[in-house]
């Protein structure tokens, strides 16, 4: 299964989002048998970023876009949650602080990339700067057009670093969303998260639709794709993204480290054993490393 070839977005591809389908599921349909998929992406992923945390030498970058009520939050919840917390970490960006504005755009994501050997998601990121900015006119069109090639250019400087840059954007259509939001109004548990700004941006859906078409076009490069995902249903959504993820990891094949001193192998690999398992026969760390005695 490739759904990263699938749903990536070729560089420079003059695209409609009428074009893509947020109802598709790639031929998958909802039950066991897919929940079984997301289970053992979720596995694996937790089982590469242990390797990807010991080789210490690269780190990846999710980056999660979309509409309000796209599942941004959803995806973190339902995918990232193998992941160990100690390699891991979640950035939201809201309005700018004071702080923030006073700086250049990039000056509060640059600080939140994530370090050699992290995973680094991105609750909504620098491109908001080229999407609400542009929507609302917060800043005037010379500044912000300029933005994609800067941001181009910053993610170039990421990848040479050793980070892979995975960009998602996850498509909803303007009924789910107001299904999504409607459901939320009826909810105690959740009306926290809906406020009078959200119903407004809807009423903004066609120029945001504008907005992030340009940012698929302009900024979807080979060192950091976009990928377009189906997200009407969220139980595809989750698969897509931790597939894609999940295939990402494995083209970087990070590998364990050698150990920092020679003779490791053959004097102190089996005596630092014996001591680790004891007399049980066998020792996790974590949920990943297993050692067990022969
Ligand atoms: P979320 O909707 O992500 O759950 P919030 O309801 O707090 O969280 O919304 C965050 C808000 O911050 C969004 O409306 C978003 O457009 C806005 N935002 C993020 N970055 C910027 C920015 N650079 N300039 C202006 N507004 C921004």
């Amino acid at each position: 299964m490739k759904l990263y070839k699938q749903f990536i977005v070729s560089p420079h591809a003059h695209l409609h989002l009428s074009q893509f389908d947020p109802d598709d599921t790639a031929g998958f349909n909802k039950g066991d048998k897919t929940h079984a998929h997301l289970e053992k992406n979720i596995e694996h992923m937790s089982d590469l970023q242990y390797r990807l945390y010991a080789e210490g030498r690269r780190a990846i970058l999710i980056i999660l876009q979309g509409m309000d009520a796209s599942g941004k939050d959803g995806t973190v919840r339902h995918v990232m949650t193998g992941l160990n917390p100690q390699g891991c970490r979640v950035t939201s960006f809201k309005v700018p602080s004071d702080e923030e504005a006073r700086h250049d755009f990039l000056w509060r994501v640059h600080k939140a990339v994530p370090a050699h050997g992290e995973i680094g998601i991105f609750n909504r990121s620098q491109y908001e700067d080229v999407l609400v900015v542009r929507v609302h006119e917060l800043a005037p069109k010379s500044i912000w057009s300029a933005r994609y090639d800067e941001i181009n250019t910053f993610e170039n400087l990421l990848h040479k670093n050793g980070v892979t840059i995975l960009k998602f954007f996850l498509h909803i259509s303007k009924e789910e969303q107001k299904e999504r939001l409607e459901a939320r109004l009826k909810d105690s548990t959740r009306n926290w998260k809906i406020s009078p700004a959200d119903l407004k941006e809807r009423e903004r859906w066609g120029d945001y639709v504008k907005a992030y078409e340009a940012v698929l076009k302009k900024c979807s490069t080979p060192m950091a794709p976009w990928f377009v995902i189906p997200s009407n249903k969220k139980w595809f959504r989750n698969l897509a993204v931790s597939q894609i993820i999940v295939e990402a990891l494995e083209r970087m094949n990070p590998k364990f480290p050698k150990p920092a001193f020679d003779g490791f192998e053959e004097e102190r690999r089996p005596r630092l054993e014996q001591f680790l398992i004891g007399g049980n026969g066998c020792l996790r760390v974590g949920n990943n490393l297993a050692i067990h005695r022969d």
